[in-house]
């Protein structure tokens, strides 16, 4: 059965899952989303043999139906490959009570790369399919690991060009270095004198430009995007709690059936929105645990049913969730208002006008399954420390945010439930704030003196991302101000 997508935000167009990607927004400014949450109707006996490769076609499969199976397969075996350097793709670490799914064994060491590893080949297989002319440009705003991820993915590709836009000052000293040294002709990166949310406006500004379109495809380009807000993000991050949990039922850790909660450290709401989606396609999911850092609109929006983005924004030690618009809330909004377009449609424009709205008490009713925390900057360095003390084990600053959750919320409600955390990027990838946190005296050395200090500590092999950006040359540095995004982005593409 073919599976239709609807913009959150207009009922009366439907488009394929090939048509979803190749948009990424949709052109009234909303998220698309499937109809119906299609059931996970495989026994958990059979989905437990599989491999990453072979689960992630029986979850996808079921989203996007207008992919026929051959293309289907060789998108995700060319995404999932020697790229990541385990086979299991995304492995689970038991430690102190908990089990860390470990998101970040591909190409840019963040969960990013589950997603983006395949994006590059469901677009163009999409484009293909419906008979696209245009180069696509995809365009993105980042708040440090989309970024280089994405970059990594469509380096090269034929047909396609890349523009990231981060904020110059709001990511970690790695994650920018990964970006200005990205190779490929078809790449550009612009650090932006602004913040994230800056950035992501101003993307999704160009989107709904309609005579910005119309000049781009006079030039024969057409723009796309590899945001969370994209389909084609969303549906691999599926996978991987399916993953999680056929791998726990297998190694005897949980009975058949046995729910499990999901602690998922929070920004633009598109991972753990994967998680609600699970849940929805019958996954034995319990809670979803959101972990906020200091930027707390989601943890105040679940207590009150007010989202209010009129707020200091703070840099944290944990900059892939220093975002205070999540995007992809909106998916949740629309479900929560029994997928009503109108209601989602004014709750956005409200947003846009007022910087807030409130969710009525149906609507709240319906988020039972949410429960919102957050945890401050010290409480993140506290609970790296910690853990390491205990096991050994070393966290990133954005698992450390949802560990420290997790452990708050077992204080408060004695749900002894098993629970897994999305392990979302590799503590090298923000390795001063790591080692800072296990040991002040960290502090005199050079960020690849800590490099090889964690390693050694941790006892785990240096990435090889890591290893890549420690000699090589910067080949971007454009800057520019929020409002010249435009122009730089016609520059770039010679229009
Ligand atoms: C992007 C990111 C997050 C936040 O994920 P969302 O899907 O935006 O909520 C958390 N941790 C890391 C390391 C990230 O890169």
């Amino acid at each position: 059965m073919q599976l239709f997508y609807k913009s959150t935000r207009n009922d009366s167009e439907r488009v394929t899952a090939s048509q979803a990607i190749l948009q990424g927004l949709a052109p009234d400014g909303g998220l698309y989303m499937p109809e119906t949450i299609p059931a996970l109707d495989i026994d958990m006996d059979v989905l437990a043999k599989m491999d990453y490769q072979e689960m992630a076609y029986e979850v996808m499969k079921l989203f996007l139906t207008d992919f026929t199976e051959e293309e289907l397969k060789e998108c995700i075996g060319s995404a999932y490959d020697s790229k990541f350097d385990t086979e299991e793709i995304a492995p689970l670490v038991d430690a102190d009570h908990a089990y860390y799914l470990e998101l970040f064994h591909g190409a840019t060491i963040a969960f990013k790369d589950m997603a983006l590893s395949i994006l590059p080949y469901l677009m163009t297989t999409a484009a293909k399919k419906n008979h696209v002319k245009n180069d696509i440009v995809i365009l993105t705003a980042t708040s440090g690991d989309t970024g280089k991820a994405a970059m990594a993915g469509f380096a090269d590709v034929p047909g396609t060009k890349i523009i990231v836009f981060y904020p110059k000052n709001g990511v970690s000293p790695i994650q920018e270095r990964q970006m200005v040294t990205q190779r490929g002709e078809n790449t550009f990166v612009v650090g932006i004198h602004g913040n994230f949310d800056q950035a992501q406006t101003g993307v999704k500004q160009m989107f709904g430009d309609e005579a910005l379109a119309a000049r781009l495809d006079a030039a024969g380009y057409q723009f796309s995007s590899a945001n969370s807000i994209n389909i084609g993000r969303l549906v691999p991050q599926i996978v991987y709690y399916v993953y999680a949990y056929a791998k726990l039922y297998e190694n005897g850790a949980i009975s058949k059936g046995e729910k499990i909660n999901v602690v998922v450290p929070t920004g633009n709401f598109g991972n753990i929105l994967a998680a609600y989606i699970a849940k929805n396609m019958g996954l034995p999911v319990d809670k979803l645990i959101c972990a906020s850092n200091e930027n707390k609109v989601l943890f105040d929006f679940f207590r009150t049913g007010v989202y209010d983005k009129n707020r200091e924004f703070v840099l944290t030690s944990s900059p892939s969730m220093d975002i205070l618009i999540s995007s992809n809330l909106e998916r949740l909004i629309y479900r929560i208002a029994g997928n009503d377009a109108k209601k989602n449609a004014r709750l956005m424009e409200q947003l846009v006008q007022e910087g807030k709205y409130e969710v009525t008490d149906d609507m709240r009713a319906r988020l039972t399954d949410f429960y919102g925390n957050y945890a401050t900057e010290e409480e993140t360095a506290e609970t790296i420390r910690d853990l390491y003390d205990k096991t050994g084990y070393v966290i990133d600053t954005h698992t450390a945010v949802a560990s420290c959750v997790y452990q708050n919320y077992v204080k408060e409600t004695g749900d002894q439930t098993k629970s897994v955390i999305a392990s979302t990027a590799s503590p090298f990838k923000f390795t001063r704030s790591v080692m800072n946190a296990i040991d002040t005296k960290y502090d005199a050395m050079t960020d690849f003196e800590l490099v090889d200090e964690l390693s050694r500590i941790a006892n785990v092999a240096v990435p090889q991302a890591i290893e890549d950006i420690r000699s090589a040359q910067v080949r971007h540095e454009t800057e520019c101000e929020v409002e010249e995004m435009p122009q730089v982005v016609e520059k770039f593409l010679g229009i």
